[in-house]
């Protein structure tokens, strides 16, 4: 079932989402059309649209810190306990960390090749980028101060509090991470506790973004008419591209990578995993949500792959929340997509912070419709791209993020079957012989 789906107007949220996508492309190219640069039309960009669509990203900013907080904590305390599952612990975090940046590094190059955001009529991407004239001067000072010391010492916090009150997204993961990690070592009753408390505030997290992605497709017809209405068709174009990078980069990690990695490490043939991991690959499509798929995706760990129980519990459940495979590639297509497309040039080592960001970003997103979309804003904003960016991209999300979660899904189950296949020695799982 789509969690997301509205309750009471019975029509699935993506409907409605593709409506406001639809809406607002063709009422905001009509009014290009026919009254572009009106003094009426300015009038509702800048105090109908506009707000609309600024209320939907506060709603999603005022959620990312408590949620990549509660997630990551959540996320190291499933992987790190030492008695029972500690030598898998680290095999899974060892699988997530060097997949994950695998994906990431597909998207970045197929990004930087294909260049989707660059294009745009010369007039159109200097007026854009007049509008972010002064965030992009922000950025080159900044830039020209911070050396590479710089940068990694950035991460780790001098106070945490100011890391988030600044948005400094990195140091507040970071700071998480320590913390999931500790909480982990010390096992008395004040810090389980605590970790339940973070659990609650992790559920409370997912039940207010099912609240407020109900605003998207409002959110997305405002956004998209402010969009169209001042730029015309160019815009669709762009998105066009986008659309095929991201879903050519997603089938390379798919088809390229996991077919590798099986071959290599899980003992299995790759069309043997495919038709046995059917049923989860196709929920997850329909679903959009690695958390919804996870029911399935234990089922088919165990009983069609042949992973042990316990093994599949873990990667897999894990693997829900933190192994999001499909979801870093797209927060990195995205990020660069989106700095292409208002012309902001990133450095090879701003690139690499992306990169980093992502990978820490796609195991502190929420396995549900859109979590990435939070954590993508931030990242936005931390690199000076203006976030608003994001609504460019929201008509599209549904379908991507059909794709990027069966990649995701796919990823928790080839890592259960690598895992299992080490724990065994290399030896064939005993059920499937
Ligand atoms: N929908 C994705 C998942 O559940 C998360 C995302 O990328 O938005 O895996």
């Amino acid at each position: 079932m789509d969690r997301s789906a509205g309750p009471d107007t019975g029509m699935p949220l993506h409907t409605r989402m593709l409506i406001g996508f639809a809406v607002g492309v063709v009422a905001g190219l009509l009014a290009y059309q026919f009254a572009g640069g009106a003094a009426w039309l300015e009038w509702i960009v800048t105090y109908v649209a506009n707000p609309t669509g600024q209320l939907f990203l506060r709603l999603l900013f005022m959620l990312v810190l408590p949620l990549v907080f509660s997630a990551l904590i959540l996320g190291v305390v499933e992987i790190g306990d030492p008695r029972s599952l500690g030598r898998i612990g680290g095999k899974t975090l060892l699988w997530v960390l060097v997949v994950t940046s695998v994906a990431v590094s597909i998207g970045l190059v197929a990004v930087n090749l294909m260049q989707p955001g660059v294009g745009l009529p010369p007039d159109v991407a200097a007026g854009l980028q007049a509008a972010s004239a002064e965030r992009t001067g922000e950025i080159m000072a900044r830039r020209e101060q911070v050396s590479l010391v710089d940068v990694v010492l950035n991460i780790v916090p001098r106070n945490p509090l100011a890391a988030a009150v600044n948005g400094d997204l990195i140091a507040v993961m970071f700071f998480a991470l320590m913390f999931g990690i500790a909480a982990t070592a010390l096992r008395t009753d004040g810090t389980k506790s605590f970790v339940g408390a973070v659990q609650g505030v992790y559920d409370i997290c997912l039940k207010l973004i099912g609240w407020v992605i109900q605003l998207a497709p409002y959110a997305v017809a405002a956004l998209l008419f402010a969009l169209t209405a001042k730029l015309g068709y160019d815009i669709l174009l762009q998105l066009g591209k986008f659309v095929f990078t991201v879903v050519l980069a997603l089938a390379i990690h798919m088809f390229v990578v996991f077919p590798l990695l099986l071959r290599a490490f899980g003992g299995m043939s790759p069309l043997a995993f495919f038709r046995a991991a059917e049923p989860a690959l196709l929920t997850a499509f329909s679903t959009s949500s690695s958390s919804a798929t996870l029911p399935t995706t234990l089922k088919v760990a165990e009983e069609n792959l042949g992973v042990p129980r316990r093994i599949g519990r873990f990667v897999c459940t894990l693997g829900a929340t933190a192994n999001m495979n499909g979801t870093a590639l797209f927060e990195g297509i995205t990020v660069l997509f989106l700095a292409q497309f208002f012309g902001i040039e990133l450095s090879l080592l701003q690139q690499m912070l992306v990169l980093l960001m992502c990978i820490l970003g796609a195991i502190g997103a929420a396995g549900v419709p859109g979590g990435s979309l939070p954590v993508i804003a931030m990242i936005l904003a931390t690199f000076g791209i203006p976030p608003e960016g994001i609504g460019i991209i929201l008509g599209v999300d549904r379908i991507l993020d059909m794709c990027r979660t069966t990649v995701n899904v796919g990823g928790d189950l080839v890592g259960a079957v690598v895992i299992a296949h080490s724990e065994r020695g290399g030896l064939p799982a005993p059920e499937l012989e």
